[in-house]
């Protein structure tokens, strides 16, 4: 059963999406805050992750954003974090958005959040990391990923297991559940990040 104290929430900057996901985003950060989990996430104003981050902060919890200083204007840094940390490049925000978390989930979004998303599941594929990561699934967003994820399992270039790699889930309710029951993550990996 693992202790979780912070989740790193990577998901879409898009204003311009479904109720039903910009709900789920911000349940998402009013729950982290009810449960006295820090939200970390990709410092910005913009999209669900603005969306989570102001639910978290207006409920009275702890909000750890990661943005590159060239970003801080087109992704409206969000100034009212508890802690707002600029990097130089894209790398050094996955990496410390990476380091800070205990597990990670994952909302609808775009090019940004699929990259997130393959980066961390690929480090924890060869064993950089054994951190839960949760595919939250609001209204089948992610369903065309499971038909290209099943294609490529057919033709042999990703391995049956890989569903050992994340939990997947549809509600934003079974999040924090679903993290708990994963294993601990090993502190002893943490070395291999760079
Ligand atoms: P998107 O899903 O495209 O709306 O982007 C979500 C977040 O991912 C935004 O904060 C983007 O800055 C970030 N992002 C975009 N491209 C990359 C990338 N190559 N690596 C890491 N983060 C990215």
């Amino acid at each position: 059963m693992s202790q979780i104290q912070s989740i790193c929430l990577y998901c879409g900057s898009s204003s311009n999406t479904q109720d039903s996901h910009r709900m789920a985003a911000r349940n998402f950060g009013l729950q982290l805050a009810r449960e006295n989990i820090s939200l970390v996430f990709g410092g910005g104003r913009v999209g669900l992750m603005g969306l989570a981050a102001d639910a978290a902060l207006e409920a009275g919890g702890t909000v750890i954003g990661v943005i590159p200083d060239f970003l801080v204007d087109r992704e409206v840094g969000h100034a009212a974090c508890t802690e707002l940390i600029t990097t130089t490049t894209m790398h050094e925000r996955k990496q410390k958005m990476a380091e800070r978390a205990d597990a990670f989930a994952i909302l609808p979004g775009g090019l940004g959040t699929l990259d997130e998303t393959f980066e961390i599941v690929t480090w924890k594929q060869l064993g950089l990391h054994n951190k839960p990561i949760v595919l939250v699934n609001i209204d089948g967003y992610w369903d065309p990923l499971h038909s290209l994820l099943r294609h490529m399992s057919a033709e042999n270039y990703v391995p049956e297991a890989k569903d050992d790699l994340y939990a997947e889930v549809t509600s934003i309710d079974e999040i924090l559940p679903t993290v708990r029951s994963m294993p601990p993550a090993q502190s002893d990996l943490k070395s291999k990040w760079t």
